[in-house]
């Protein structure tokens, strides 16, 4: 088996909000431009996300919410949903 060094950690930056229910991080999109101030691309006019923790799964309209540019921990392990609905 051959595992690259860099494999298990992602140091890509995403877009994330936090849940209105249970606080946890919810990745939605990821953030080209690579942690830098310029954000090229405009805020989706309507952003309707659900909660990736299992035990919440709270769906929400997080349009107004504050975005936040995270990079993922290794111990969450968790993959970003395709939850973005624009419209
Ligand atoms: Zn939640």
């Amino acid at each position: 088996m051959k595992i690259s060094r860099w494999s298990k950690t992602d140091t890509r930056w995403y877009l994330a909000v936090r849940c209105v229910k249970c606080e946890s991080h919810i990745f939605f999109a990821l953030d080209h431009g690579d942690g830098d101030e310029d954000r090229n691309s405009p805020p989706p006019e309507k952003l309707v996300l659900t909660c990736t923790l299992a035990s919440c799964g709270l769906r929400a309209d997080y349009t107004s919410a504050a975005i936040m540019r995270l990079q993922k921990q290794p111990a969450l392990g968790t993959a970003p949903r395709g939850t973005v609905r624009a419209g």
